[in-house]
């Protein structure tokens, strides 16, 4: 999720304060997020897709981690962390290079950094009036993380790509996830209205637990470790 503290959509686009602190505070944060390695997990997954087993990932994460495993059929349903985009005229940039040039315009700030990480959030609180944020190069918009935030709604080309997806699936694992953000449900819900068989791999229980035709409550990367062995052989074609 979202390297910074929960933010609402409203309140980031309307307060110039509320976007002082997210930056500030992300600047730290987006650091340790960038430094994140895929795991097992995600690396099993891969293999699942390129042994044929996966058609299609849908994530909620904005990690870009199944990416960086190697899985190559992704939709980031609720977008990349990686990326920041315009409010105004939709232009695009690396969110590092945005951090880069906040990092320019706040000299002191990022002292004070450097000073307190990582647990100074509460030192920091005093110093956002003084934060000065990166607007877009080319409109002065306001330039957001390309994620959805709370409040927010999943883009509708995102949403319809993994529906097209689910429509051409004849199965759905659910995998790491409670399911309890209605982005995810709502696939599974459809999933099971259209009698497409539902799994779900997770430690606890999940939302669509009345749905779901198997379940295994079971560690993830044990698990999706063997079935990579045991559909070794097996392959299908793509
Ligand atoms: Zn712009």
């Amino acid at each position: 999720m979202e390297a910074a503290a929960p933010v609402q959509h409203g309140d980031f686009m309307s307060s110039y304060h509320v976007r002082q602190r997210y930056w500030a505070r992300a600047l730290i944060g987006f650091s340790a997020m960038r430094e994140a390695q895929a795991g097992g997990a995600h690396r099993a997954l891969a293999a699942l897709e390129s042994q044929g087993y996966i058609q299609q990932l849908v994530t909620q994460n904005v990690d870009r981690l199944h990416q960086r495993a190697g899985s190559r059929r992704v939709i980031d349903l609720h977008g990349r962390a990686d990326m920041v985009k315009c409010m105004v005229c939709d232009y695009q940039m690396m969110r590092h290079a945005m951090h880069a040039e906040m990092a320019r315009m706040n000299p002191s700030f990022v002292g004070l950094q450097a000073g307190h990480a990582p647990d100074g959030d509460a030192d920091l609180e005093t110093d956002f009036s003084s934060f000065r944020i990166f607007d877009c190069p080319r409109c002065s918009g306001i330039l957001k993380p390309d994620v959805v935030f709370y409040g927010d709604v999943v883009p509708a080309e995102r949403r319809l790509a993994a529906q097209v997806a689910l429509a051409e699936s004849d199965a759905v694992l659910a995998v790491g996830t409670s399911l309890m953000v209605f982005s995810g449900y709502r696939f599974c819900r459809t999933a099971h209205d259209r009698g497409i068989p539902l799994a779900s791999l997770s430690l606890g229980v999940t939302r669509a637990d009345a749905l779901l035709t198997h379940q295994w409550r079971a560690p993830l990367t044990p698990v999706l470790e063997q079935a990579v062995r045991s559909l070794k052989g097996a392959e299908r074609s793509l």
